[in-house]
């Protein structure tokens, strides 16, 4: 792990993602409560908190997969709101990684990579397919290329799903879980593809109870409880030091 990876200068004081009093319901549960959150480009954060707290539903009303009723959310400067071209604006900017990599199973590797800058950016195929041949070699898997992902193992096509993500040059990524429904041995590679991401300065959500990447990785640990923010600091504090008492009862929970 290079130095370089958890070195403070690498956030910027330009703000990426902006939440204010951010409220969601979903009918009449209240599933999000008063969220402010700063995110600054460049930055990490890991969330971590129980099953049930909103983890999922927070990093999707951000690329808006969820709607949110209260409160705003900005990314990069673009106020998301029910506005249809505004969403399209967020979503071309902000890439995710689901636990179930959800890829095309029809497709080959190459053609999972390609398809959306094709039909989606108008991008003509030649350079779809060497912008999705450079991605795989930074995931480390160009040799799959012509494969389906059904002859790839868990771990290799999540790494694809991250090349994926990143062949539409997004500027922040999320990731939910990323690695909880693979193998053990298949968790590391997935998490070095994303620590090289990290080193690369990508600026970072990720929702993971992979404590070791965020000690490691993590500008910034936030910890969510029942649809709150309910405690937030950079690793060393957040694991060393907890304040909560409910931070402290997950984090003995899990470590
Ligand atoms: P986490 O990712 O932290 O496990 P989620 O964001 O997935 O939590 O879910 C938070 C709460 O919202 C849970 O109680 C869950 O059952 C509920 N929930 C999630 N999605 C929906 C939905 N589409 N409709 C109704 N309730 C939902
Ligand atoms: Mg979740």
């Amino acid at each position: 792990m290079a130095e370089t990876a958890n070195a403070p200068m690498a956030i910027s004081d330009e703000v990426a993602i902006q939440i204010q009093s951010m409220n969601k319901w979903f009918g009449s549960f209240h599933v999000l409560r008063d969220i402010d959150l700063t995110v600054y480009r460049g930055e990490r954060i890991v969330i971590a908190g129980p099953s049930g707290s909103g983890k999922s539903t927070l990093i999707r009303c951000i690329n808006a997969l969820e709607e949110h009723q209260k409160g705003s959310i900005t990314v990069d400067g673009t106020l998301l709101s029910s506005d249809i071209k505004n969403i399209d604006t967020i979503r071309s900017e902000v890439g995710m990684v689901f636990q179930h990599f959800n890829l095309f199973p029809h497709l080959t590797i190459l053609e999972n990579c390609t398809l959306a800058p094709i039909w989606v950016r108008k991008t003509p195929k030649r350079e779809a397919e060497e912008t999705a041949m450079h991605f795989l070699e930074k995931v480390k898997i160009p040799e799959q290329a012509n494969k389906y992902p059904g002859q790839l193992s868990g771990g290799q096509q999540q790494r694809v799903a991250i090349a994926r993500s990143l062949c539409m040059k997004p500027r922040i990524m999320l990731f939910d879980e990323p690695t909880s429904a693979l193998d053990p041995e298949m968790i590391k590679e997935v998490l070095d593809t994303m620590v090289s991401l990290a080193e690369d300065g990508m600026t970072m959500i990720c929702v993971t109870h992979e404590m070791g990447f965020a000690r490691q990785v993590a500008h910034r640990v936030i910890f969510m409880d029942a649809g709150q923010i309910v405690e937030q600091n950079e690793p060393e504090e957040f694991f060393n030091n907890p304040q909560n008492e409910r931070t402290k009862l997950f984090l003995s929970q899990i470590l």
